[in-house]
Protein backbone atom coordinates (compact mmCIF):
# COMPACT_ATOMS: atom_id res chain seq x y z
CA UNK A 1 0.00 0.00 0.00
CA UNK A 2 1.54 3.65 -0.84
CA UNK A 3 -0.90 5.71 -1.00
CA UNK A 4 -2.06 8.14 1.76
CA UNK A 5 -5.43 7.46 3.21
CA UNK A 6 -7.46 9.77 5.16
CA UNK A 7 -9.89 7.35 7.59
CA UNK A 8 -12.73 9.27 9.67
CA UNK A 9 -14.36 7.94 12.61
CA UNK A 10 -17.09 5.52 10.44
CA UNK A 11 -15.88 3.93 6.91
CA UNK A 12 -16.70 1.45 4.68
CA UNK A 13 -14.39 -1.97 4.30
CA UNK A 14 -14.28 -5.12 2.65
CA UNK A 15 -12.51 -8.25 3.85
CA UNK A 16 -12.30 -9.92 -0.01
CA UNK A 17 -10.81 -13.58 1.35
CA UNK A 18 -13.72 -13.73 4.16
CA UNK A 19 -16.23 -12.82 1.20
CA UNK A 20 -17.12 -9.50 2.82
CA UNK A 21 -17.37 -7.37 0.63
CA UNK A 22 -18.65 -4.21 1.99
CA UNK A 23 -18.71 -3.82 6.33
CA UNK A 24 -19.66 -0.45 7.89
CA UNK A 25 -16.75 -0.42 10.49
CA UNK A 26 -16.00 2.03 13.32
CA UNK A 27 -12.14 3.23 13.77
CA UNK A 28 -11.16 3.28 16.85
CA UNK A 29 -7.38 3.94 18.08
CA UNK A 30 -8.29 3.39 21.24
CA UNK A 31 -8.36 -0.40 20.54
CA UNK A 32 -5.35 -2.15 19.66
CA UNK A 33 -6.52 -5.16 17.69
CA UNK A 34 -9.38 -4.78 14.94
CA UNK A 35 -12.42 -6.97 15.67
CA UNK A 36 -15.29 -8.46 13.86
CA UNK A 37 -18.89 -9.82 14.63
CA UNK A 38 -19.14 -13.47 14.58
CA UNK A 39 -21.07 -16.00 15.99
CA UNK A 40 -21.20 -19.86 15.71
CA UNK A 41 -17.88 -19.84 15.93
CA UNK A 42 -15.96 -23.49 15.14
CA UNK A 43 -12.72 -24.18 15.34
CA UNK A 44 -12.00 -27.17 13.02
CA UNK A 45 -8.80 -28.98 11.28
CA UNK A 46 -5.77 -30.14 13.20
CA UNK A 47 -3.12 -28.36 15.52
CA UNK A 48 -0.79 -28.33 12.66
CA UNK A 49 -3.44 -26.18 10.60
CA UNK A 50 -6.28 -24.90 12.89
CA UNK A 51 -9.15 -23.02 11.20
CA UNK A 52 -11.89 -20.75 12.32
CA UNK A 53 -15.59 -21.17 10.69
CA UNK A 54 -17.83 -18.76 11.42
CA UNK A 55 -21.32 -16.81 10.87
CA UNK A 56 -21.35 -13.03 10.19
CA UNK A 57 -24.28 -10.88 9.47
CA UNK A 58 -22.64 -7.79 7.50
CA UNK A 59 -25.86 -5.85 7.82
CA UNK A 60 -26.80 -4.78 11.80
CA UNK A 61 -30.36 -4.08 10.07
CA UNK A 62 -30.75 -6.97 8.07
CA UNK A 63 -30.23 -10.15 10.20
CA UNK A 64 -31.66 -12.15 7.24
CA UNK A 65 -27.93 -11.71 5.54
CA UNK A 66 -25.67 -14.58 7.13
CA UNK A 67 -22.70 -15.03 5.79
CA UNK A 68 -20.24 -18.35 6.34
CA UNK A 69 -16.85 -17.25 6.87
CA UNK A 70 -13.48 -19.61 7.44
CA UNK A 71 -10.34 -18.48 8.29
CA UNK A 72 -6.74 -19.52 9.45
CA UNK A 73 -6.32 -19.47 13.20
CA UNK A 74 -2.84 -17.88 14.33
CA UNK A 75 -3.43 -17.20 17.84
CA UNK A 76 -6.28 -16.98 20.56
CA UNK A 77 -6.45 -13.13 22.63
CA UNK A 78 -7.40 -12.75 25.84
CA UNK A 79 -9.13 -9.05 25.24
CA UNK A 80 -11.24 -6.89 27.64
CA UNK A 81 -14.12 -5.56 26.18
CA UNK A 82 -15.23 -2.24 26.26
CA UNK A 83 -17.68 -3.66 29.45
CA UNK A 84 -14.92 -4.37 31.58
CA UNK A 85 -15.45 -8.55 31.13
CA UNK A 86 -12.48 -10.42 29.57
CA UNK A 87 -12.99 -12.77 26.66
CA UNK A 88 -10.82 -15.41 24.65
CA UNK A 89 -11.19 -14.99 21.08
CA UNK A 90 -9.86 -16.22 18.25
CA UNK A 91 -7.47 -14.03 15.83
CA UNK A 92 -6.96 -14.67 12.90
CA UNK A 93 -5.27 -12.61 9.86
CA UNK A 94 -7.09 -11.52 6.24
CA UNK A 95 -6.41 -8.53 3.94
CA UNK A 96 -8.37 -5.43 4.08
CA UNK A 97 -9.56 -3.49 1.61
CA UNK A 98 -10.18 0.28 1.65
CA UNK A 99 -10.70 1.85 -1.98
CA UNK A 100 -9.01 -0.57 -3.99
CA UNK A 101 -5.75 -0.31 -1.37
CA UNK A 102 -5.08 -3.95 0.64
CA UNK A 103 -2.82 -4.70 3.03
CA UNK A 104 -3.22 -8.19 5.63
CA UNK A 105 -4.90 -7.34 9.50
CA UNK A 106 -4.98 -9.46 12.57
CA UNK A 107 -8.63 -9.57 13.10
CA UNK A 108 -10.01 -11.08 16.40
CA UNK A 109 -13.69 -13.07 16.46
CA UNK A 110 -16.37 -11.80 19.06
CA UNK A 111 -20.10 -11.05 19.18
CA UNK A 112 -20.85 -7.82 18.69
CA UNK A 113 -24.71 -8.42 17.80
CA UNK A 114 -25.35 -5.72 20.47
CA UNK A 115 -23.31 -3.04 18.80
CA UNK A 116 -23.66 -0.65 16.09
CA UNK A 117 -20.59 -2.07 14.25
CA UNK A 118 -20.15 -5.02 12.72
CA UNK A 119 -16.56 -4.50 13.07
CA UNK A 120 -13.68 -2.31 14.76
CA UNK A 121 -10.80 -0.83 13.39
CA UNK A 122 -8.36 -1.05 15.66
CA UNK A 123 -5.04 0.61 15.59
CA UNK A 124 -2.80 -2.33 14.75
CA UNK A 125 -4.54 -2.19 11.39
CA UNK A 126 -3.91 1.57 10.81
CA UNK A 127 -0.81 1.71 8.96
CA UNK A 128 2.06 4.87 8.99
CA UNK A 129 0.45 6.69 5.73
CA UNK A 130 -3.00 6.65 7.36
CA UNK A 131 -4.37 9.74 8.41
CA UNK A 132 -7.66 9.55 11.02
CA UNK A 133 -10.15 12.81 10.99
CA UNK A 134 -11.89 11.56 14.48
CA UNK A 135 -15.07 14.80 13.07
CA UNK A 136 -15.05 12.93 10.14
CA UNK A 137 -17.01 9.77 8.63
CA UNK A 138 -16.96 8.34 5.14
CA UNK A 139 -13.90 9.80 3.73
CA UNK A 140 -13.65 7.11 1.41
CA UNK A 141 -15.97 5.66 -1.12
CA UNK A 142 -19.23 4.28 0.47
CA UNK A 143 -19.95 0.33 -0.25
CA UNK A 144 -23.68 -1.17 -0.04
CA UNK A 145 -25.02 -4.21 1.21
CA UNK A 146 -26.61 -4.99 -1.91
CA UNK A 147 -23.32 -6.81 -2.63
CA UNK A 148 -24.82 -9.71 -0.64
CA UNK A 149 -27.70 -10.32 -2.70
CA UNK A 150 -25.79 -10.94 -6.32
CA UNK A 151 -25.03 -13.93 -6.70
CA UNK A 152 -21.66 -14.29 -8.47
CA UNK A 153 -19.64 -17.52 -8.71
CA UNK A 154 -17.09 -15.55 -10.11
CA UNK A 155 -16.00 -13.30 -7.48
CA UNK A 156 -16.21 -15.62 -4.91
CA UNK A 157 -13.66 -16.34 -2.16
CA UNK A 158 -11.23 -19.63 -1.63
CA UNK A 159 -12.23 -20.36 1.62
CA UNK A 160 -10.96 -23.30 3.59
CA UNK A 161 -14.04 -25.96 3.62
CA UNK A 162 -15.09 -27.87 6.22
CA UNK A 163 -16.29 -31.73 3.95
CA UNK A 164 -17.05 -35.00 5.28
CA UNK A 165 -17.45 -37.69 3.04
CA UNK A 166 -19.92 -39.86 4.33
CA UNK A 167 -18.85 -43.21 3.58
CA UNK A 168 -18.64 -47.28 4.58
CA UNK A 169 -15.04 -47.76 3.15
CA UNK A 170 -12.92 -44.42 4.50
CA UNK A 171 -9.87 -46.07 3.20
CA UNK A 172 -10.98 -47.03 -0.39
CA UNK A 173 -9.00 -45.12 -3.27
CA UNK A 174 -11.71 -42.66 -4.39
CA UNK A 175 -11.93 -41.67 -0.67
CA UNK A 176 -7.91 -41.27 -0.24
CA UNK A 177 -7.71 -39.41 -4.06
CA UNK A 178 -10.86 -37.20 -2.52
CA UNK A 179 -8.90 -36.03 0.96
CA UNK A 180 -5.78 -35.68 -0.94
CA UNK A 181 -7.32 -33.56 -3.22
CA UNK A 182 -9.21 -31.23 -0.92
CA UNK A 183 -6.38 -31.07 1.41
CA UNK A 184 -4.12 -29.87 -1.57
CA UNK A 185 -6.71 -27.03 -1.76
CA UNK A 186 -6.71 -25.85 1.65
CA UNK A 187 -9.69 -27.59 2.91
CA UNK A 188 -10.11 -29.70 5.86
CA UNK A 189 -11.64 -33.27 5.00
CA UNK A 190 -12.74 -36.06 7.02
CA UNK A 191 -15.07 -39.49 6.47
CA UNK A 192 -18.12 -40.12 8.53
CA UNK A 193 -19.12 -43.57 8.66
CA UNK A 194 -22.88 -43.71 7.52
CA UNK A 195 -23.86 -46.44 9.59
CA UNK A 196 -23.14 -44.80 12.63
CA UNK A 197 -24.67 -41.75 12.16
CA UNK A 198 -27.62 -41.33 14.09
CA UNK A 199 -30.46 -38.44 14.15
CA UNK A 200 -33.14 -36.86 15.99
CA UNK A 201 -36.01 -35.53 13.52
CA UNK A 202 -36.96 -32.02 14.34
CA UNK A 203 -37.77 -29.18 12.13
CA UNK A 204 -36.19 -26.59 14.70
CA UNK A 205 -32.69 -27.71 15.21
CA UNK A 206 -31.79 -31.04 12.62
CA UNK A 207 -28.56 -32.30 13.81
CA UNK A 208 -26.91 -35.54 12.72
CA UNK A 209 -25.36 -37.36 16.27
CA UNK A 210 -22.20 -39.40 15.49
CA UNK A 211 -20.32 -41.06 18.65
CA UNK A 212 -22.44 -39.30 21.11
CA UNK A 213 -22.13 -36.10 20.13
CA UNK A 214 -23.60 -34.08 17.38
CA UNK A 215 -21.03 -33.72 14.28
CA UNK A 216 -20.28 -29.77 13.85
CA UNK A 217 -21.55 -27.70 11.18
CA UNK A 218 -19.94 -28.98 7.19
CA UNK A 219 -19.76 -26.53 4.54
CA UNK A 220 -20.10 -29.71 1.90
CA UNK A 221 -20.79 -33.32 2.18
CA UNK A 222 -19.88 -35.98 -0.50
CA UNK A 223 -22.28 -38.73 -0.35
CA UNK A 224 -20.72 -42.30 -0.83
CA UNK A 225 -23.23 -43.90 -0.71
CA UNK A 226 -23.11 -47.99 -1.42
CA UNK A 227 -25.74 -50.06 -2.77
CA UNK A 228 -26.17 -51.71 0.55
CA UNK A 229 -27.02 -48.80 2.60
CA UNK A 230 -29.03 -46.24 0.09
CA UNK A 231 -32.03 -46.21 2.42
CA UNK A 232 -30.17 -45.25 5.76
CA UNK A 233 -27.52 -43.34 3.72
CA UNK A 234 -30.62 -41.43 1.60
CA UNK A 235 -32.00 -40.35 5.19
CA UNK A 236 -28.43 -39.10 6.67
CA UNK A 237 -27.81 -37.15 3.48
CA UNK A 238 -31.52 -35.68 4.12
CA UNK A 239 -30.92 -34.39 7.38
CA UNK A 240 -27.57 -33.04 6.41
CA UNK A 241 -29.71 -30.84 3.53
CA UNK A 242 -32.10 -30.35 6.07
CA UNK A 243 -29.66 -28.32 8.55
CA UNK A 244 -28.60 -26.11 4.89
CA UNK A 245 -26.03 -28.28 4.35
CA UNK A 246 -23.99 -28.37 0.39
CA UNK A 247 -24.08 -32.29 -0.61
CA UNK A 248 -22.65 -33.11 -3.89
CA UNK A 249 -26.17 -35.45 -4.63
CA UNK A 250 -28.83 -34.73 -3.52
CA UNK A 251 -30.68 -37.77 -1.13
CA UNK A 252 -33.30 -37.64 -3.41
CA UNK A 253 -31.48 -37.25 -6.91
CA UNK A 254 -29.47 -40.39 -5.23
CA UNK A 255 -32.53 -42.23 -4.84
CA UNK A 256 -34.25 -42.14 -8.37
CA UNK A 257 -30.72 -42.99 -9.54
CA UNK A 258 -30.27 -46.33 -7.20
CA UNK A 259 -33.90 -47.12 -7.90
CA UNK A 260 -33.18 -48.92 -11.43
CA UNK A 261 -36.91 -48.90 -11.87
CA UNK A 262 -37.66 -45.45 -11.68
CA UNK A 263 -34.40 -44.27 -12.95
CA UNK A 264 -35.63 -46.61 -16.30
CA UNK A 265 -38.67 -45.00 -16.33
CA UNK A 266 -37.10 -41.48 -16.12
CA UNK A 267 -35.04 -41.45 -18.88
CA UNK A 268 -36.96 -43.40 -21.14
CA UNK A 269 -39.80 -40.36 -20.60
CA UNK A 270 -36.89 -38.10 -21.49
CA UNK A 271 -36.66 -39.39 -24.39
CA UNK A 272 -33.27 -40.84 -23.72
CA UNK A 273 -32.11 -44.69 -25.00
CA UNK A 274 -31.82 -47.52 -23.80
CA UNK A 275 -32.03 -51.36 -24.11
CA UNK A 276 -36.00 -52.18 -24.91
CA UNK A 277 -36.90 -53.66 -20.79
CA UNK A 278 -39.24 -55.32 -19.62
CA UNK A 279 -39.79 -55.20 -15.84
CA UNK A 280 -41.73 -57.98 -14.29
CA UNK A 281 -41.86 -59.57 -10.30
CA UNK A 282 -44.24 -62.41 -10.63
CA UNK A 283 -46.19 -62.46 -13.92
CA UNK A 284 -46.89 -65.64 -15.76
CA UNK A 285 -46.74 -64.51 -19.03
CA UNK A 286 -42.97 -65.55 -19.33
CA UNK A 287 -42.96 -65.54 -23.23
CA UNK A 288 -44.44 -61.79 -23.26
CA UNK A 289 -42.05 -60.43 -21.12
CA UNK A 290 -39.20 -61.85 -23.48
CA UNK A 291 -41.09 -60.61 -26.61
CA UNK A 292 -41.52 -56.61 -25.13
CA UNK A 293 -37.57 -57.18 -24.57
CA UNK A 294 -37.55 -57.71 -28.48
CA UNK A 295 -37.50 -61.56 -27.76
CA UNK A 296 -34.18 -63.70 -27.49
CA UNK A 297 -31.49 -63.28 -27.01
CA UNK A 298 -31.89 -61.84 -23.79
CA UNK A 299 -30.71 -60.32 -20.62
CA UNK A 300 -31.58 -61.18 -17.41
CA UNK A 301 -31.05 -58.79 -14.63
CA UNK A 302 -31.86 -58.86 -11.31
CA UNK A 303 -33.02 -55.68 -9.79
CA UNK A 304 -30.51 -55.91 -7.03
CA UNK A 305 -27.35 -56.70 -9.43
CA UNK A 306 -24.03 -54.70 -8.62
CA UNK A 307 -21.04 -54.91 -10.47
CA UNK A 308 -22.56 -57.45 -13.01
CA UNK A 309 -23.33 -60.17 -10.41
CA UNK A 310 -26.88 -61.08 -10.90
CA UNK A 311 -26.96 -60.26 -14.79
CA UNK A 312 -27.50 -63.31 -16.67
CA UNK A 313 -27.48 -63.35 -20.61
CA UNK A 314 -30.26 -66.27 -22.74
CA UNK A 315 -29.02 -66.76 -25.90
CA UNK A 316 -31.60 -69.15 -27.14
CA UNK A 317 -35.64 -68.56 -26.94
CA UNK A 318 -35.35 -71.65 -24.80
CA UNK A 319 -32.76 -70.45 -22.31
CA UNK A 320 -34.50 -67.08 -22.13
CA UNK A 321 -37.90 -68.80 -21.05
CA UNK A 322 -35.80 -70.84 -18.77
CA UNK A 323 -34.27 -68.33 -16.91
CA UNK A 324 -37.16 -65.76 -16.30
CA UNK A 325 -39.21 -68.60 -14.95
CA UNK A 326 -36.32 -69.18 -12.35
CA UNK A 327 -36.27 -66.03 -12.01
CA UNK A 328 -40.15 -65.75 -11.27
CA UNK A 329 -39.69 -68.53 -8.82
CA UNK A 330 -36.99 -66.08 -6.67
CA UNK A 331 -39.79 -63.57 -6.05
CA UNK A 332 -37.68 -60.71 -6.61
CA UNK A 333 -38.09 -57.73 -9.03
CA UNK A 334 -36.03 -58.47 -12.37
CA UNK A 335 -35.52 -56.97 -15.72
CA UNK A 336 -35.25 -58.62 -18.62
CA UNK A 337 -33.41 -56.78 -21.53
CA UNK A 338 -32.70 -56.22 -25.54
CA UNK A 339 -28.98 -58.18 -25.75
CA UNK A 340 -26.98 -55.35 -27.74
CA UNK A 341 -24.99 -57.97 -29.36
CA UNK A 342 -22.79 -55.40 -31.37
CA UNK A 343 -21.38 -53.56 -27.82
CA UNK A 344 -19.65 -56.89 -27.95
CA UNK A 345 -18.52 -57.22 -24.15
CA UNK A 346 -17.80 -53.21 -24.07
CA UNK A 347 -19.60 -50.58 -22.23
CA UNK A 348 -18.66 -46.76 -22.01
CA UNK A 349 -18.43 -45.15 -18.61
CA UNK A 350 -19.09 -41.71 -18.83
CA UNK A 351 -17.90 -39.53 -15.98
CA UNK A 352 -19.86 -36.24 -15.51
CA UNK A 353 -19.29 -33.57 -13.24
CA UNK A 354 -21.54 -30.27 -12.70
CA UNK A 355 -22.83 -30.93 -16.48
CA UNK A 356 -20.00 -31.85 -18.48
CA UNK A 357 -18.06 -35.03 -19.24
CA UNK A 358 -14.68 -34.88 -17.28
CA UNK A 359 -13.47 -38.05 -18.64
CA UNK A 360 -14.74 -41.64 -20.13
CA UNK A 361 -13.67 -44.99 -20.58
CA UNK A 362 -14.91 -48.22 -22.10
CA UNK A 363 -14.42 -51.53 -20.10
CA UNK A 364 -14.40 -54.49 -22.24
CA UNK A 365 -15.01 -58.03 -21.12
CA UNK A 366 -12.86 -60.77 -20.37
CA UNK A 367 -12.99 -63.30 -23.37
CA UNK A 368 -16.46 -64.96 -23.31
CA UNK A 369 -17.33 -62.89 -21.06
CA UNK A 370 -20.20 -60.59 -22.14
CA UNK A 371 -20.21 -58.00 -18.85
CA UNK A 372 -17.62 -55.55 -19.12
CA UNK A 373 -17.91 -54.72 -15.16
CA UNK A 374 -14.37 -54.25 -13.75
CA UNK A 375 -14.99 -56.63 -11.10
CA UNK A 376 -16.06 -59.46 -13.84
CA UNK A 377 -12.72 -59.16 -14.69
CA UNK A 378 -13.04 -56.59 -17.28
CA UNK A 379 -10.41 -53.73 -18.31
CA UNK A 380 -10.85 -50.48 -19.12
CA UNK A 381 -8.80 -47.65 -21.33
CA UNK A 382 -9.49 -44.47 -22.14
CA UNK A 383 -12.02 -43.95 -25.06
CA UNK A 384 -13.24 -40.47 -27.23
CA UNK A 385 -17.05 -40.56 -26.99
CA UNK A 386 -19.63 -39.00 -30.00
CA UNK A 387 -21.16 -35.99 -29.46
CA UNK A 388 -24.22 -37.86 -28.90
CA UNK A 389 -23.08 -40.22 -26.58
CA UNK A 390 -21.67 -36.87 -24.53
CA UNK A 391 -25.32 -35.39 -24.93
CA UNK A 392 -27.10 -38.51 -23.45
CA UNK A 393 -24.54 -38.68 -20.40
CA UNK A 394 -24.82 -35.41 -20.02
CA UNK A 395 -28.76 -35.21 -20.18
CA UNK A 396 -29.01 -38.47 -18.24
CA UNK A 397 -27.54 -36.61 -14.97
CA UNK A 398 -29.45 -33.55 -15.91
CA UNK A 399 -32.62 -35.24 -15.72
CA UNK A 400 -31.94 -37.28 -12.62
CA UNK A 401 -30.75 -33.60 -10.90
CA UNK A 402 -27.49 -35.53 -9.63
CA UNK A 403 -23.87 -33.01 -9.52
CA UNK A 404 -21.73 -36.02 -10.18
CA UNK A 405 -22.23 -39.46 -11.31
CA UNK A 406 -20.84 -42.14 -14.02
CA UNK A 407 -23.40 -43.03 -16.83
CA UNK A 408 -23.20 -46.48 -18.20
CA UNK A 409 -23.65 -47.04 -22.33
CA UNK A 410 -23.75 -49.18 -24.38
CA UNK A 411 -22.64 -48.57 -28.32
CA UNK A 412 -25.70 -49.88 -30.34
CA UNK A 413 -26.42 -49.36 -34.28
CA UNK A 414 -28.76 -47.14 -33.13
CA UNK A 415 -26.72 -44.93 -30.84
CA UNK A 416 -25.80 -44.73 -27.44
CA UNK A 417 -28.03 -47.25 -24.89
CA UNK A 418 -27.65 -46.37 -21.46
CA UNK A 419 -27.93 -49.03 -18.79
CA UNK A 420 -27.14 -47.29 -15.71
CA UNK A 421 -26.47 -43.63 -13.17
CA UNK A 422 -24.20 -44.17 -11.03
CA UNK A 423 -24.63 -41.89 -8.17
CA UNK A 424 -21.39 -42.77 -5.94
CA UNK A 425 -18.84 -43.57 -9.19
CA UNK A 426 -15.23 -45.09 -8.39
CA UNK A 427 -12.24 -43.04 -9.19
CA UNK A 428 -9.95 -45.68 -9.72
CA UNK A 429 -11.00 -47.18 -13.12
CA UNK A 430 -11.24 -43.40 -14.84
CA UNK A 431 -8.37 -41.95 -13.16
CA UNK A 432 -6.00 -45.08 -14.10
CA UNK A 433 -7.14 -45.01 -17.26
CA UNK A 434 -7.29 -41.30 -18.36
CA UNK A 435 -4.82 -40.09 -16.09
CA UNK A 436 -7.37 -37.16 -15.00
CA UNK A 437 -7.16 -36.21 -11.19
CA UNK A 438 -10.98 -36.13 -11.27
CA UNK A 439 -10.90 -36.03 -7.53
CA UNK A 440 -9.58 -32.25 -7.71
CA UNK A 441 -12.24 -31.81 -10.60
CA UNK A 442 -14.88 -32.95 -7.78
CA UNK A 443 -13.24 -30.51 -5.02
CA UNK A 444 -13.58 -27.97 -7.37
CA UNK A 445 -16.94 -28.34 -8.67
CA UNK A 446 -17.59 -28.26 -4.70
CA UNK A 447 -15.86 -24.82 -3.80
CA UNK A 448 -17.65 -23.42 -7.24
CA UNK A 449 -21.31 -24.65 -5.54
CA UNK A 450 -21.21 -24.26 -1.91
CA UNK A 451 -23.01 -21.19 -0.98
CA UNK A 452 -21.38 -18.81 1.76
CA UNK A 453 -24.38 -15.67 2.01
CA UNK A 454 -27.70 -17.42 3.47
CA UNK A 455 -30.44 -16.15 3.18
CA UNK A 456 -32.65 -17.05 6.64
P1 LIG B 1 -24.76 -54.05 -12.87
O1 LIG B 1 -25.54 -52.89 -12.35
O2 LIG B 1 -24.87 -55.26 -12.01
O3 LIG B 1 -23.34 -53.71 -13.23
P2 LIG B 1 -25.41 -53.75 -15.67
O4 LIG B 1 -26.79 -53.54 -16.15
O5 LIG B 1 -24.51 -52.58 -15.66
O6 LIG B 1 -25.47 -54.45 -14.24
O7 LIG B 1 -24.74 -54.89 -16.55
C1 LIG B 1 -23.43 -55.38 -16.35
C2 LIG B 1 -22.70 -55.51 -17.66
O8 LIG B 1 -23.36 -56.43 -18.54
C3 LIG B 1 -22.64 -54.21 -18.45
O9 LIG B 1 -21.54 -53.45 -18.06
C4 LIG B 1 -22.56 -54.66 -19.90
O10 LIG B 1 -21.23 -54.93 -20.26
C5 LIG B 1 -23.35 -55.96 -19.89
N1 LIG B 1 -24.75 -55.71 -20.30
C6 LIG B 1 -25.75 -55.33 -19.49
N2 LIG B 1 -26.90 -55.20 -20.17
C7 LIG B 1 -26.65 -55.49 -21.43
C8 LIG B 1 -27.44 -55.55 -22.63
N3 LIG B 1 -28.75 -55.26 -22.61
N4 LIG B 1 -26.81 -55.89 -23.78
C9 LIG B 1 -25.49 -56.19 -23.81
N5 LIG B 1 -24.70 -56.18 -22.72
C10 LIG B 1 -25.24 -55.85 -21.53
Amino acid sequence: MTENISLGWEEWVSLPKLGLPAIKAKVDTGARTSALHAVAVEPFGSERNPQVRFIMHPNPDDPHIEVVCSAKVIGRRMVVSSNGESESRFVIESPLSINGQTWPINITLTNRETMGYRMLLGRSSITDNMHIVPSSSFLQPELSFDVYKKKSRKNKPLRPLRIGILTQEPHNYSNRQMIKAAEARGHVIECIETSRCYMAINNHAPAVHYDGKALPRFDAIIPRIGTKMTFYGMAVVRQFEMMGVYCLNSASAIGASRDKLLAHQILAQNNLGMPNTAFAMSSRDTKGIIELAGGSPVVVKLLSSTQGKGVVLAETKKAAESLVDAFRGLDAHFLVQDFVKEASGTDIRCFVVDGKVVGSIKRSAQPGEFRSNLHQGGNAEKVKITSEERKAAVKAVKILKLNVAGVDMLRSDTGPKILEVNSSPGLQGIERATKKDIASIIIQSIEANVRSVIYV
